[in-house]
Formats: C-alpha cells, structure tokens, sequence
C-alpha cells in the first residue's frame, strides 16, 4: 500500500484496523485488542454496536445532509432536546460541532462575541489551568496549559494564563484535609483574576475530571463550588470542558453534575459520537444565547458539517443504548470493580503511586519511588514502553508522560466501553501488570 497519509506517527508502519467486535479491535493479521482506552475515551459502546449500525442504516436510507443555512433536521433537534433534558440547570442551547476542538474554539468565540455585545469589550483573557489540553485548534490551543505543545505555535490568538490544577496526589499537603485543599487551589483563580484585572477576563476553562494529560483526576469535592462562586463574583463565564469525561464516562451523563455546579457552558464529544460519526457539542446557558439572540441576531461562527444528520442519528442512538441499557449505573458498577482490580494489582506495587478516577475513567500513575512520590526520569521513556508493551499483548491502553503539574511522571488512562465484562476487566489489569512489568525490566 502506497503511505500518503500523514498523521500522528510518522515513524514505522502502523497495524491495520480491518473490523471491531465489542470490547475488541481486530487487524488484518486477525490480531485482537482489548481497547482498554477506547481509544481516547471515545468507544463507549464498545465496536461495531447493533443499534447505532441500525440507526446509521435507517438514517442514511432517508437523509444524510441538509446544510444548516437552509433546514434544520429532525435527528439534530431530537438531540438538542435530549440533551438539554439531562444537562445541569440552566442549560438549554446547543450548538452542534464535529468534534472536541470545535467545540472549545466555539465556547471562546461565544464568550468573546457575548461579551462584546453586552457592551464588556475589554472582557477577552481566558483563565484555564497548567498542563491541560482543551483541543489542537488555534484557539483551543490557546486555552491550553501544555508548554510543549503552545511553544511552537506561540504568539497563540487568545491570551491566556494558567493556574494551577486540582491535583490532590501531588499539592495536597500532608495534615490538609481535602476539602481545605480544594479551596486553598480554587482561591488561585481570584489571585489570578485579581492580577490580570477582573473586568479583562471573560471566562475560566476546566476538565471537571482530567483526562489525557493527567489520567483521570477528578477535582476534589467543593473545588468546583468555589471556582463557581468566584466566576460569579466576577462576572466570568465558566466553561468545563467534558470532551473526554462526559457523556456518561464517569458515571454520570455530565461529570459536573456530580460536583453540583451549572456552569455556564459545556463542551462534549468523544463519546457524544462514540466512534460511530465525529460530534461534538457546545451546550450553552440560555442567558447567554439569549443575549446574542436580543444583539446582533446570531452567532457569528460555522462550520459546514454542523448538525450533520447522520452523526446526530448516531449520537441519539448512543443516548437509546445508554438510556436503554442504564449503561450509567453500569459504569458506576463496573468501574467499581476496575479500580478494585486496580488496587489489587497495584495497591502495593513499588513503582505505583496513585490509582484514581470515577467511573469507567480510571488512572494509574506510576512513580520511581513511592514513599517520595520521585517520578521516574522522562529519558526512560517509560509510558512509551508500557503502551508498546500493552499493544503487542493485545491491549490498547492510553499511557502518557509528564502529569498535569508539568513534566513530572507517567501514568496510564484506563476507558474502556462501558460494555466491559468481568472477565475482560480482569484480562485488562493482567495485560497491563505484564506491560508495566515489561517496561520496569
Ligand atoms: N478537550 C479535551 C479535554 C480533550 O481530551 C480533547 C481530545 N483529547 C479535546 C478537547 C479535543 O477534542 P478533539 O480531538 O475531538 O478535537
């Protein structure tokens, strides 16, 4: 096969994704994987899922598009309705993206373009926090804490600082007690705002749960009360991010519902499509909008795929399987049992520092000395050896280096669709304990 296609990896042939079964991939050679991450916490029905080819079937045989300057279409409204019924108080819009990125960069243009029609121009600067990643765009990318990944593309069109993360493993100090260190780090955010000037800030952007740069860190209790309290005393837009830990990953539709906070806007995708077509979304309080709408009449943003009928077919027949099958207490049950088989495996190991998460969004952080919390020397490249390891064992597992406090350490993001059996989970922590222990050796 001629190799035109450039993307992530340049280096070396790939395997061949031929077809998906479940909790499964399969490649040419007949190879299986357990996908442990589904992908990056995409495939939460797992592959190859009747319903959703159904559903794909039957929209296709009618309509697969009709561009939103000129119709609306049943499949997006059913969607918008449906999830607005599930999102946090207040939230009633939706604008529907193809993806992640798109999703960030249309939360940022909305908080700009708001701004400057409720007569607040100065309001520009973005608040998010160090390490994060909100997305590969140039805006999104803005947002983000990565130094690696802006620095190349530095000066980035939206000015944004960054504070520190809700990161307990690492910045609790030892006689604080959670909750104490939950707001002493929410408390950033006013120093920050206090320092830039509150009337040119217009929003903070967070991962209620941090996913890909952190391995499934889950802000602590009352973090995200706080940080509500002082973007409403500032008049600041709050925008969580849920690309990767909403739509159900952590157990709930919406992980910020766990922490009891509306926020103002929220991003989804990932799972939104499940791998079956890319959707993203942007879920907005119907304040906002509306203050657009009594403006100049509209968002002054697009894209042509939006509210693609058939990637809404297949985001509500995600909705039908995780409604229909209360995939939700599934995930809870489920996830309960991975990260007891985690704390099995691990709870003692000497290279494992911390193993957290929620749901079936769980992490593994891996240390060179537990007692000290030293992370291992980046040059071993050891997240690398574990995710090769894992792979040629038949696991997709997602490991990353550096967590959300900088360059420090490994971890490993566990995600696994949310039809996770018991024996596959058990097969799971096996592969990993072998791929870990390969890449000790
Ligand atoms: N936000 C978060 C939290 C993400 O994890 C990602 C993707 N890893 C994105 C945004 C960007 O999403 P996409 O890759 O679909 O553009």
């Amino acid at each position: 096969m001629a190799n035109h296609i450039f993307g992530r990896s340049t280096k070396g042939q790939l395997p061949t994704a031929v077809s998906g079964d479940g909790c499964y991939l399969i490649d040419a050679a007949g190879k299986r994987y357990l996908d442990g991450s589904g992908g990056a916490a995409v495939s939460c029905l797992g592959h190859s899922n009747a319903h959703v080819r159904a559903a794909l079937h039957d929209q296709l045989d009618r309509l697969a598009f009709a561009h939103t300057g000129f119709f609306t279409s049943d499949p997006a409204e059913v969607l918008a309705d449906r999830l607005v019924a599930e999102a946090p108080e207040g939230i009633d819009r939706v604008y529907l993206v193809s993806g992640g990125s798109e999703a960030v960069e249309a939360a940022i243009k909305l908080a700009r373009q708001y701004f400057m029609e409720i007569g607040q121009p100065l309001r520009h600067r973005v608040i998010a926090r160090r390490q994060s990643y909100h997305g590969n765009t140039l805006g999104a990318l803005a947002a983000g804490g990565n130094e690696w990944r802006r620095t190349q593309f530095a000066p980035l069109l939206v000015e944004t600082s960054h504070i520190a993360p809700c990161y307990e493993y690492r910045d609790r100090r030892d006689n604080e007690a959670t909750e104490a260190y939950g707001q002493r780090v929410a408390d950033e955010l006013e120093t920050e705002i206090q320092r830039l000037g509150p009337e040119s800030v217009m929003a903070f952007v967070a991962e209620p749960v941090v996913g890909a740069t952190a391995g499934a860190v889950p802000a602590v209790p009352g973090y995200l009360k706080r940080v509500r309290e002082i973007c409403d005393r500032h008049g600041i837009l709050l925008i969580l991010d849920e690309v990767m830990c909403g739509m159900g990953r952590t157990g709930h539709l919406f992980a910020c519902l766990e922490d009891d906070v509306s926020p103002d806007m929220i991003t989804i995708a990932k799972g939104l499509g499940a791998g079956y077509q890319p959707i993203g979304a942007l879920l907005v309080q119907g304040a906002i909008y509306d203050a657009i709408a009594a403006g100049s009449g509209f968002f002054q943003h697009g894209h042509t795929y939006m509210g693609h009928a058939m990637a809404a077919a297949a985001a509500n027949a995600v909705l039908d399987e995780i409604k229909g099958r209360d995939l939700l207490a599934r995930v809870r049950t489920q996830g309960e049992k991975l990260d007891a088989a985690l704390r099995v495996e691990f709870g003692q190991h000497p290279h494992v520092g911390d193993i957290r998460g929620r749901g079936l969004f769980r992490g593994v952080e891996l240390v060179e000395n537990r007692e000290t919390k030293a992370p291992f020397d980046p040059a071993r490249k050891f997240n690398a050896r574990i995710k090769a390891n894992a792979f040629e064992a038949g696991l997709i597992c997602y490991p990353m280096g550096g967590t959300i406090d900088g360059q420090r350490g490994d971890h490993v993001l566990l995600a696994p669709p949310f039809i996770i059996e018991d024996n596959q989970i058990d097969e799971l922590v096996t592969k990993l304990s072998g791929a870990i222990k390969g890449a000790l050796a």
